[in-house]
């Protein structure tokens, strides 16, 4: 079943039930066993209907009322009443749903949920609230892809992230680096203007967890006349059999992803959500291990919001538990190791899956610390990865060769970059790893690819 149809199923069992009983259901869409296994990109925009719908209901119900001449809402059956909620939500007020799918999946679920008659219903009291109060949405762009729906990336957005950038093949592109929105000691400004005088003709900003630097950085990208590559870094899980002690990290890149991506913005926000408790938890590990520490001063050193390890490692030697923050990980942080503790249990799929439903090129970082890489960049790739980080500084020149062969054989992206942290990282510099403008390009194209294929435009050609 498409992804959105799933969501918009569980949005109207949430509506649905709210209506019998008088209240949404308590944790949201969270029935048990059904959703535990949906991605998180499905998850967060069947919750966005939801909210949507709750909050402008009275305005909704008054559309469907004044539409459904001989019908008044109360005596429409309950599930009628809540598919048309829901799709006049879509159609009058969410301008990602082109609105011909708003009312080709109403009548879906009028069919499945519904009786015989209620699919003609629901379709005639729609087409009426779209000529009434969504007018205005006729003849957008998004009706040359009626019928299909891109799971929010919009093919309209094709920019150009070059323009204006010198026809520099030779300029390099530092393609990782981490700003003081997570957990780097430079803002994303300080970060652009950096890479401005190390003469890169362009650098990615790839928070864990977040975009917030984002919008500062483009600003003063534009004014130092660089490119700047919109990024993120998610981390997933393997579970290496079911075994605790072996599950690893794999951590994910977005490239290109789209700021305005609501699907993005609450997937983030929730995996930053649950990153101040995970300090709680480290916190209490260290105690029991002889080296305390106040969660609130680790919290302190993280105005960007996305708290993680290298901020504890820096509290540890700002104490005096360790020399440096190399320490604070090989002694106490590293993965598995006695003070870990994971974060949001993402799949490497549901990484993927997000970013492409941000428009994004997902892309596995440093592969090279990765138990089982070629398997594991094989499985990927056969779930939509689109590249692969082949420089980058812990890579030795067996690595980056074994990684450009199956990139090659693979047909991914070669990317690069530092990961360029400041002061966590103090041996690594911005720069130290770098791809071609050329190898940018090729990942801009599959983006754009990507999100020409997902919206049904690149068929049959
Ligand atoms: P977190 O998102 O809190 O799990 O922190 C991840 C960051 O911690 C990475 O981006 C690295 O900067 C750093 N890190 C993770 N493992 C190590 C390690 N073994 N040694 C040094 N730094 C590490
Ligand atoms: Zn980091
Ligand atoms: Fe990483
Ligand atoms: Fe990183």
């Amino acid at each position: 079943m498409r992804k959105r149809t799933q969501a918009r199923e569980l949005a109207l069992q949430a509506l649905y039930q709210r209506d019998v009983r008088g209240e949404l259901p308590e944790k949201g869409l969270r029935t048990p066993g059904e959703i535990d296994d949906l991605p998180p990109d499905v998850l967060a925009f069947g919750h966005e209907l939801i909210e949507d719908c709750v909050r402008r209901l009275e305005e909704i119900d008054r559309m469907i009322e004044e539409t459904a001449e001989n019908w008044s809402l109360d005596r429409m059956p309950t599930i009628d009443r809540n598919i048309l909620r829901l799709a006049t939500c879509e159609l009058v007020f969410r301008t990602d749903t082109p609105p011909k799918v708003a009312i080709n999946e109403a009548i879906e679920l009028a069919k499945k949920f519904s009786t015989e008659n209620s699919p003609t219903y629901v379709n005639g009291i729609l087409d009426r609230i779209l000529n009434l109060h969504a007018a205005h949405r006729l003849g957008t762009r998004e009706e040359e892809s009626a019928g299909q729906e891109t799971d929010e990336a919009d093919p309209g957005q094709e920019d150009d992230p070059f323009a204006g950038l010198a026809p520099d093949p030779q300029g390099r592109v530092d393609l990782h680096v981490h700003s003081t929105a997570s957990d780097g000691s430079f803002a994303p400004e300080e970060i652009v203007r950096m890479a401005a005088r190390c003469h890169l003709a362009g650098v990615a900003i790839v928070d864990h967890d977040t975009i917030e630097g984002l919008a500062t950085a483009a600003v003063a990208a534009e004014e130092v006349g660089i490119l700047l590559v919109p990024g993120v870094e998610l981390t997933a899980y393997e579970d290496g059999e079911g075994r605790e002690d072996k599950e690893y990290e794999i951590h994910v890149l977005g490239y290109f992803v789209d700021p305005q991506s609501r699907l993005l913005a609450g997937g983030l926000e929730r995996f930053r959500r649950v990153r101040p408790e995970r300090i709680e938890k480290i916190a209490r590990k260290l105690d029991a291990l002889g080296v305390p520490l106040d969660p609130a001063e680790v919290l302190r050193r993280a105005p960007g919001g996305s708290v993680g390890r290298p901020h504890v490692a820096q509290e540890l030697v700002r104490l005096g538990h360790c020399a440096t923050v190399q320490e604070a990980f090989d002694l106490y942080l590293a993965t598995g190791g006695p003070a870990y503790v994971c974060k949001e249990r993402l799949t490497p799929v549901q990484a993927i899956d997000l970013i492409h439903a941000a428009g994004g090129c997902a892309v596995l970082a440093h592969p090279g610390i990765t138990p089982r890489p070629d398997e594991i960049l094989e499985q990927l790739k056969s779930v939509g990865l689109d590249g692969v980080e082949v420089h980058c500084p812990p890579h030795t020149p067996e690595d980056e060769k074994r990684f450009m062969d199956a990139a090659r054989r693979l047909d991914l992206a070669v990317t690069g970059g530092s990961d360029f942290h400041g002061e966590p990282k103090p041996r690594i510099r911005m720069g130290q790893e770098t791809v071609s403008l050329v190898e940018v390009r090729d990942l801009a194209e599959r983006r754009r690819r990507q999100v020409r294929d997902a919206a049904g435009l690149g068929r049959g050609r």
